[in-house]
């Protein structure tokens, strides 16, 4: 199966078995956006936790904040957002349509990443570059991408608020609150996970452009003076641990440094890890050295002191940051591409989604073998409240025959069925239950009183 199409099969499944859905369907839809659907919802969900049990539980000296979306227009000016935050954007002079100018040169095989608009407006007329309908391009621009709002009753400027672009802010702006209600010593870590909202010019590929999309960023403070390369590739490597235990194969992962001309000038080092997308290698988490750029500029715009207390030195030092960053729903793509699967011929074709245990939307399903005996039935609900009780993620299925069943529960990645079948509830096999395994389709019997551990 070529790319394109597989790409087409996983966003037909995720609309038929309720994973994603348009934003704003029944209107036509907002460009840019999506709904997460009951079973969408729920394996964004697990992704969230994993992240947070290995970024912030299992690391010592890490704090979580939730912080909020609207902030005052001052942050966004301090770290030079209102002035730079943007992208290059061109109109095809015939249709009016947008398109980013670096993605267009990027197709044509340039590197537009430190080029100014009047750089890439030159290049674009000298090679005589066409949008994709095939018309002229006019001049390339400079595009903000914050979505702007007004807050409160008052249509001054000073009500000017943004939907926060990134959510590290959130979390620079609390590192005094962090500090004095903590006191945590260097090196510590600051963690958020949130909606970060930007005006792309073409949201495309599905849940990996999006202008309302969730972030899960870190900032890791610590002394200037402290040596942190070692550091440095310690995150990288727990990013590509942690994606790989939701399910994302190592080489499927290529680590891109920015060059030194392509990096914001306050950064020393930045690593991003690109994944094979059906529609390309492209980014999918980043790791930057932001050194003290933004405690820096919150000190400067906002007169507060962010500075930490070197016991030792008795002396005070703004710390260093390291930021490793990753984008929930480019995470959730990426799961769900490496999970597809599609096997067999004919009759015995079937697609599934391989998902580890933890990140399925659902442990399990139970099912009687069939819906019209109540003994089966009865049964049949036992086991599957005992199970709801113990793991949550469970599915009661008594849909169609057997068979389909299975394929229903493989098509949204479920590991295992469990069928209450007539042996269950006589003779030699009494108290036992079907376990259906979802990777190889093979089967076990398995006694009631074991299959919480079992399942485990
Ligand atoms: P890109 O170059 O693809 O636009 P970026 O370098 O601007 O991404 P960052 O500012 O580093 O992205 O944001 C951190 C993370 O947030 C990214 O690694 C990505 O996973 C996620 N992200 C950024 N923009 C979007 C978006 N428009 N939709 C979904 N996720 C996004």
């Amino acid at each position: 199966m070529n790319q394109k199409d597989k790409m087409e099969a996983i966003i037909s499944l995720c609309k038929r078995r309720g994973f994603v859905f348009q934003g704003s369907e029944i209107y036509g839809g907002l460009a840019g956006t999506y709904d997460y659907g009951p079973l969408g919802s729920l394996l964004k969900n697990n992704i969230r936790d994993s992240w947070i049990k290995t970024f912030v539980h299992d690391v010592d000296n890490m704090f979580l904040v939730d912080a909020a979306i609207l902030m005052n227009q001052r942050v966004w000016q301090a770290t030079g957002h209102v002035d730079s935050f943007i992208d290059p954007l061109v109109d095809d002079v015939v249709t009016k349509k947008r398109y980013r100018a670096d993605h267009l040169l990027e197709e044509h095989g340039i590197d537009a990443n430190v080029m100014t608009v009047e750089e890439m407006t030159a290049i674009i007329q000298e090679k005589g570059i066409k949008s994709p309908d095939g018309n002229a391009l006019g001049p390339v621009r400079k595009f903000n991408m914050m979505l702007e709002t007004k807050v409160g009753a008052m249509e001054d400027s000073s009500a000017t608020s943004y939907l926060r672009p990134e959510t590290a802010q959130g979390i620079f702006v609390n590192y005094k609150n962090v500090l004095d209600s903590m006191s945590p010593k260097l090196p510590f870590g600051i963690a958020q996970v949130g909606k970060a909202f930007r005006n792309e010019i073409t949201p495309r590929d599905f849940t990996f452009r999006l202008r309302e999309f969730e972030q899960m960023e870190i900032e890791y403070f610590f002394h200037p003076e402290q040596p942190w390369e070692a550091m440095f590739d310690m995150w990288l490597e727990k990013q590509k641990a942690w994606l790989g235990s939701i399910g994302v194969p190592a080489e499927t992962l290529h680590a891109y440094e920015h060059p030194d001309t392509a990096r914001a000038f306050y950064s020393k080092k930045t690593v991003d890890f690109e994944f094979e997308f059906p529609f390309g290698t492209k980014e999918l988490t980043g790791l930057a050295h932001r050194t003290d750029y933004d405690l820096g500029k919150h000190a400067e715009w906002s007169g507060q002191k962010l500075t930490y207390f070197d016991e030792e030195q008795k002396k005070h030092v703004v710390p260093h940051v390291l930021e490793p960053t990753v984008g929930l729903d480019r995470a959730f793509l990426a799961v769900l591409t490496s999970a597809y699967r599609e096997e067999g011929e004919g009759e015995n074709a079937r697609t599934y989604l391989a998902f580890p245990k933890h990140v399925a939307p659902a442990l399990c399903a139970v099912s009687p073998l069939l819906k019209n005996k109540p003994e089966l039935v009865a049964k049949a609900r036992e086991v599957y409240a005992m199970l709801k009780q113990e793991f949550g993620r469970v599915m009661w299925d008594d849909n169609a025959n057997i068979g389909k069943r299975y394929r229903r529960q493989d098509e949204i990645g479920t590991p295992f069925c469990v069928t209450i079948d007539f042996e269950t509830l006589e003779g030699e096999n009494a108290g036992t239950v079907t376990v259906r395994m979802r990777d190889d389709a093979s089967q076990k019997r398995v006694a009631i009183s074991d299959l919480i551990s079992f399942l485990k």
